[in-house]
């Protein structure tokens, strides 16, 4: 070769090299790649045809070996048989042939050493870029299903937020809602499979350009096309899956409990934002109800924060004495004179008063309401007690207790020990419980109930009504006073037409002076109502018609004086 020739090769090469090795992540565009770099070299090559075959073992994504052919580049003449192939094998399982045209000069032994280093060079090269996007495809998938797995979730997200098109997008998160119920029906290494079929029937279902993650278990999260998402949603909460084995064959509808949301106006558009998004309207939705869906929306957002914090904080807050005792007073409308209050919570939050409502539940879920209802014995027997040391006047307080109790082995001991760390009469606290949704703990409610009595310490049931077995809880546990739930309580524009209710809260009242228990109606908010229950026959009275929740300060002035004998009535 000419010096002048050389130097043309060498510049080809370097073009040559510059081309192929622009990175790709798919390997089609490798191949694209391979082509455009090859044609620099085409011609000083006398190439008609290159060819690569490569073999790739069976995998997970890939149940059978494959013998892929790809044809590198191509001068487009017709007769291959005319032209004279080379062919190289390489140890990794693969060869390229390329062809000359027997027409052209016939290739010296150096050209062909050249060739081969350069065809080598290229199929190194596919090789390596296969692999790659082999070992992408595992670390974005979840191996299980087929979908994809966060880290896939997160690359996705990422394209389409480069692409500015992440807006247009929806997420979903979603929990599969009955499934436990297959491993009922069939083995655990089926239930695999019939989460597999599940998966890819959901995403036989989605458009190319949408995308399903499986976050583990049955939880998982689909990016959707706004216009799509409609549909989606339907398809997730009624998906039949149909699964046979040798024995058996079974007909399965899923459905799930779903959170969700748009993703337009989203700041970073990272994945943490946007699972973020999902991931509270999820919880919302969990919260509400199985089966639902949620639509993220910022209170929601706030809400869920709030509770968090409550429940992280816990300890702090009470440390801080940020947790306040309200008092609410009963009334004895028959003479008008105040007999006893409970003890509500509240949370001094920042400048602002959080109901019950707002953390109770979580409390309760995550088992620190123990820990809060004992306080507020503790805060109820320090002001009894600071009255007592005064001579002034008290009268029975009663303490909201949970449910969770029932679990605790030392309850009892528990309240009395606070109690009598005060030194106050036991006749000065009431425990209130709520009906328990479970029978079989009625025996340990009645335990209770009978431990507290035998200490002279008062019982009461909340709520009574409302919960779906009331008449048996009354019979089993002996409590001392029942407080009707306000769903009783008519108002008094309701009257007309609510005759059935009426009768009810005649038949309560009844029922309950027979059993010879006391008893308190509570949320009385009216005059008329207030008429009613002293005609049926129900003289205490909790509700806004006399007070609100007060604080202590304002409590104490009702104790003080006749408050109640003036008009007061709202
Ligand atoms: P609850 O024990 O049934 O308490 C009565 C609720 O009815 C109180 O709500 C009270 O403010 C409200 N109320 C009283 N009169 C009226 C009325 O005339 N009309 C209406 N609409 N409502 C009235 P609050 O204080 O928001 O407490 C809600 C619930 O939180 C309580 O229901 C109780 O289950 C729970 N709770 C409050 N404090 C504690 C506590 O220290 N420990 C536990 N475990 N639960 C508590
Ligand atoms: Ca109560
Ligand atoms: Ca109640």
């Amino acid at each position: 070769m000419e010096k002048n020739d050389q130097k043309l090769l060498s510049s080809r090469l370097i073009k040559f090299w510059d081309k192929l090795y622009k990175e790709s992540g798919d390997p089609e565009d490798c191949i694209n790649n391979i082509s455009m770099a090859l044609e620099e070299l085409a011609q000083e090559l006398h190439l008609a045809k290159v060819v690569m075959d490569i073999r790739t073992p069976e995998n997970r994504f890939q149940p059978q070996a494959q013998h892929l052919q790809k044809i590198l580049y191509d001068q487009g003449r017709e007769k291959t048989a005319e032209m004279y192939p080379f062919s190289f094998s390489f140890a990794t399982g693969g060869n390229v042939t390329f062809y000359v045209s027997s027409a052209e000069t016939p290739f010296q032994e150096n050209e062909k050493i050249e060739m081969e280093a350069v065809l080598r060079e290229i199929f190194y090269w596919y090789d390596r870029n296969l692999h790659r996007s082999f070992l992408h495809k595992v670390l974005s998938t979840d191996l299980e299903t087929g979908a994809a797995n966060p880290y896939g979730m997160g690359q996705f997200v990422g394209l389409l937020q480069a692409g500015k098109t992440l807006m247009q997008y929806c997420v979903v998160f979603f929990n599969i809602h009955n499934f436990k119920y297959v491993n009922k029906v069939f083995s655990y290494a089926e239930g695999d499979k019939i989460l597999r079929k599940y998966t890819e029937q959901i995403m036989d279902s989605l458009a190319e350009d949408e995308k399903l993650a499986r976050l583990g278990g049955d939880n998982y999260v689909a990016l959707i096309k706004g216009e799509h998402v409609e549909d989606f949603l339907t398809e997730i909460r009624e998906m039949r899956v149909d699964y046979a084995n040798s024995v058996k064959s079974k007909s399965f509808l899923f459905g799930a409990t779903v959170g969700i949301s748009r993703l337009d106006g989203i700041q970073k558009g990272n994945l943490g934002e946007v699972m973020s998004r999902a991931s509270i309207a999820y919880q919302e939705s969990r919260r509400r109800a199985v089966g639902g869906v949620v639509w993220y929306s910022e209170e929601i957002r706030q809400a869920i924060m709030e509770r968090q914090n409550v429940i992280s904080n816990f300890k702090s807050i009470l440390d801080n004495g940020e947790f306040i005792v309200y008092y609410q007073p009963k009334v004895d409308s028959s003479k008008m004179e105040i007999c006893g209050a409970e003890a509500l919570i509240r949370w001094q939050h920042e400048g602002s008063l959080i109901p019950p409502v707002k953390f109770i539940p979580q409390l309760e879920q995550e088992g620190s309401i123990c820990r809060l209802d004992y306080y507020v014995l503790e805060q109820v027997c320090h002001f009894l007690k600071e009255r007592e040391e005064n001579n002034q006047r008290n009268i029975c307080i009663s303490v909201n207790f949970s449910r969770k109790h029932l679990e605790e082995d030392d309850f009892v001991q528990h309240v009395v020990s606070i109690i009598d760390k005060y030194e106050i009469p036991h006749k000065l606290i009431e425990v209130e419980l709520t009906e328990s949704e479970d029978f079989q703990q009625y025996g340990i409610m009645s335990e209770i109930v009978n431990s507290l009595k035998g200490h002279g310490i008062h019982t009461a049931i909340d709520d009574f009504g409302t919960g779906f077995s009331s008449l048996n809880m009354l019979k089993k546990v002996n409590l001392d006073v029942v407080k009707i739930d306000k769903s009783f309580i008519p108002f008094e524009e309701d009257y007309k037409g609510k005759e059935k209710d009426m009768t009810m809260l005649w038949s309560i009242v009844g029922m309950l002076h027979q059993l010879g228990k006391s008893m308190v109606a509570e949320g009385v908010e009216t005059p008329e109502q207030l008429k009613y229950l002293q005609k049926v026959g129900c003289h205490i009275i909790q509700g806004y018609v006399f007070d609100k929740p007060l604080t202590e300060k304002e409590f104490v002035k009702r104790l003080t004086g006749d408050y109640y004998k003036t008009d007061v009535l709202k």
